[in-house]
Parts: structure tokens; C-alpha cells; sequence
């Protein structure tokens, strides 16, 4: 027999594991719809059918070892081989890969957002698919996110993903990311809230999203906070979208074949009036001037926009600041310019809007409306 004091430990020992079990087992969330099954029916009905489009960018990223976490090659690994890597994502939905593009996403161009976007139109009509991923470069998600947010005719759910480790590296956020990325494209709370990015945990809006820092997990960022978040296995929704988005608006991917060129030019110290002028004779119709502060345009640079201006090329006022709104009339005197303000959008954002306005009307009146209104 066993003197008392010895048995002491090991009675500990089991009583602590016991407890965590018991822990694990009452770990519990606030209800949601089921994360596969459609509003109405149970989990067990069937899962959401969803399709993985791979564009490249980090998250199909190799390093030559694992501790490369910022440099790496991006773009290589396919898409049927990263979803193979994660294989927990065949018991929440049924999945099929199709690689569109293998490129960082610094590589794309109007052609490949116009020929991504159509791809996901056309996807999104099938009945036997329920949502769409789209695995994806970190540095330009947010272009494409809103671009797909503002153009997309169907209520079912589209997210892109991406990740700032490639999987070959320790602590590599891509694996998580493309799960969650497929539980809320599966998830029926999903349905008409637009395009969504989901990285880190969070859901964010397509028309927000933001990529805030250059190497770390956490960059991901919407000035008024991420729609959600994704836990243990979980889409949990907090917040609303005020803005109109996809079958809310104007623009129709199926009818846009081309998309004007809009040109942004940063503002700084000593800016050369030179670069505006370049703008103008690459032929863009619009210039996105990333301002200082709340838009503020420096005395000689007033002349160099009025000049573009004359040329037929809309001016927009943005901010470099990273956040805000820029006041119409204020900083600059835009109704006696005919200029146009972007509200609260950044200057990247603002290029893809003003290219989709410019498919509508020239009026400067009607574009700024347009700010105003998404
Ligand atoms: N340069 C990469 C890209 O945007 C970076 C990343 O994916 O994080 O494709």
C-alpha cells in the first residue's frame, strides 16, 4: 500500500486534468446559425458547397526555411495542394480549388480584377454553389474586396483570405485563415453582407478593410471595427453594414468590360507637379490626390490639378493620413473647382470607386454623390 503523503501528487494530477476536461467540454459561444447548414435547416442537412479560387500572394508562399517568416517566395505553392494541407475543412464544406492566377498581388491590374470578378460572377450563378474564397495577396486584398463588393450581383456569401507567413514558416497564420475563410463563406449569417475578408480571427467588410503594418499577423484593420469574429469553429457577427453593396448598387461586374485609368499622386514636402502631369499624359481620367491632412493641396499644386482639370480629368481629394473624412469645401474651395471630396476612403479605395464612377457619368456633381453615398 501506498503511503498517504505520495498518493498526495497524483490525486492532484488527475483531480487538475479532470477539471480541464470539464473545462473544455462546457467551453461555450453565444448561438449563431449553423456554420454549413442553410437558415432552417440542422447541420447534419448537408454541407455548403464552396469553391476556392487561388490568385497566389503569401498565402501560396514557400520559404527556404521555417524560420522565414517575411522573406519568402509568394506564389507558388497551387491551390489544390494548400487546401490538401488543411484537411479539417472537408468536415465543414464541400470544396473545390480552381487556380485563376499564381502572382503576388501587387501584380494586379484592372484586367485581372475585371477577369477574377467575372470568374466569381458567373460561379455565384451556379445553384450548386453556395459561396466563394479567394485565397489572396495581403499587400492589395483590400482593392479587390472592394471592388468585388461594389460589383457583385449575388446575396451568397464571397471571401478573400490570405496570410502573412508562408506555411512553410513557424507560427504561419495561413492554414487558420483558409478555414475560417471557409466557415464563414459557409455560414448562412454570411449571406448579403457583401464581399469579406477574413484573416486573423476577424471578419471585416470589404469596403473597410485595411492592411495597417508590413510584416505582422495583426495588420488587418477597419477604422470602425471588423464585422466579426471567427471562433472555435465559430461566425459570429457584432456589427451591420450602413453602406450599400453588391445587388444594392450601380455596378454590375457582367457589364463592365473595361475600366477607366484613375491615377493616384501622393502628396509631400516639395511634391513635383511634374508627376501630375504624367498622370494626365498616361491618359488617366481622374487623379486621386493623396493630400496632406484633411486634403490639403499646397499653392502651386492648385494650379497643376486645375491644369489636369482643364484636360477633362476629375480631381478627387483624398487624405494620406490614413483616416478620416475629407471636408468638401473645406481645405479647398471644391465647389468652385468642380473637385470632388472621397468622404472617408483612402486613396487606394477611392481609385477603385472613382474608376467604377467613371463607367456611369463625368458629371462631378453625380461623382461626388456617389463618394457620399458608398
Ligand atoms: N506581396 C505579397 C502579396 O500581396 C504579400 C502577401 O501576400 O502577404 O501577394
Amino acid at each position: 500500500m501506498q503511503h498517504p503523503a505520495k498518493l498526495k501528487p497524483i490525486v492532484t494530477a488527475l483531480l487538475l486534468s479532470a477539471t480541464l476536461m470539464a473545462g473544455a467540454a462546457h467551453a461555450q459561444l453565444a448561438p449563431s446559425p449553423s456554420a454549413t447548414a442553410p437558415a432552417g435547416t440542422t447541420t447534419e442537412a448537408r454541407k455548403a458547397n464552396i469553391v476556392i479560387i487561388g490568385t497566389g500572394g503569401t498565402i501560396a508562399g514557400a520559404g527556404a526555411s521555417a524560420t522565414n517568416t517575411a522573406a519568402y517566395q509568394s506564389a507558388v505553392v497551387p491551390v489544390d495542394k494548400i487546401i490538401a494541407s488543411v484537411p479539417e475543412i472537408s468536415k465543414v464544406a464541400n470544396v473545390k480549388g480552381e487556380q485563376i492566377f499564381q502572382i503576388g498581388s501587387e501584380s494586379f491590374n484592372n484586367e485581372r480584377l475585371l477577369k477574377l470578378g467575372k470568374r466569381v460572377s458567373e460561379l455565384l450563378k451556379q445553384p450548386d454553389v453556395d459561396g466563394v474564397v479567394i485565397t489572396h495577396g495581403t499587400d492589395t486584398i483590400e482593392e479587390t474586396a472592394y471592388f468585388l463588393n461594389l460589383t457583385l450581383k449575388s446575396d451568397k456569401p464571397v471571401v478573400v483570405v490570405g496570410s502573412m507567413r508562408p506555411g512553410t514558416a513557424l507560427g504561419a497564420d495561413g492554414a487558420l485563415n483558409l478555414y475560417d475563410a471557409v466557415l464563414v463563406a459557409s455560414s448562412p449569417a454570411s449571406k448579403g453582407k457583401g464581399t469579406l475578408a477574413v484573416l486573423n480571427d476577424e471578419i471585416h467588410t470589404g469596403r473597410d478593410v485595411t492592411k495597417t503594418n508590413t510584416f505582422k499577423t495583426e495588420t488587418f484593420r477597419s477604422p470602425f471595427g471588423p464585422l466579426g469574429y471567427v471562433v472555435e469553429g465559430r461566425t459570429l457577427y457584432y456589427r451591420t453594414l450602413a453602406r450599400p453593396h453588391t445587388t444594392q448598387t450601380e455596378f454590375d461586374i457582367d457589364k463592365i468590360d473595361k475600366l477607366p485609368e484613375v491615377a493616384v499622386v501622393y502628396a509631400y514636402g516639395n511634391v513635383n507637379p511634374a508627376s501630375v502631369d504624367a498622370a494626365v499624359k498616361s491618359g488617366a481620367k481622374a487623379i486621386v490626390y493623396a493630400a496632406t491632412g484633411n486634403g490639403s493641396v499646397g499653392d502651386y499644386m492648385v494650379e497643376s490639378l486645375k491644369a489636369a482639370q482643364a484636360k477633362g480629368v476629375q480631381v478627387v481629394r483624398a487624405s494620406r493620413t490614413g483616416s478620416g473624412i475629407v471636408v468638401r469645401n473645406a481645405e479647398q474651395p471644391d465647389d468652385k473647382y468642380n473637385w470632388i471630396v472621397t468622404d472617408d476612403q483612402l486613396p487606394q479605395k477611392a481609385r477603385i470607386l472613382m474608376a467604377l464612377a467613371l463607367t456611369k457619368t463625368n458629371d462631378p456633381k453625380a461623382l461626388q454623390q456617389i463618394f457620399w453615398k458608398y
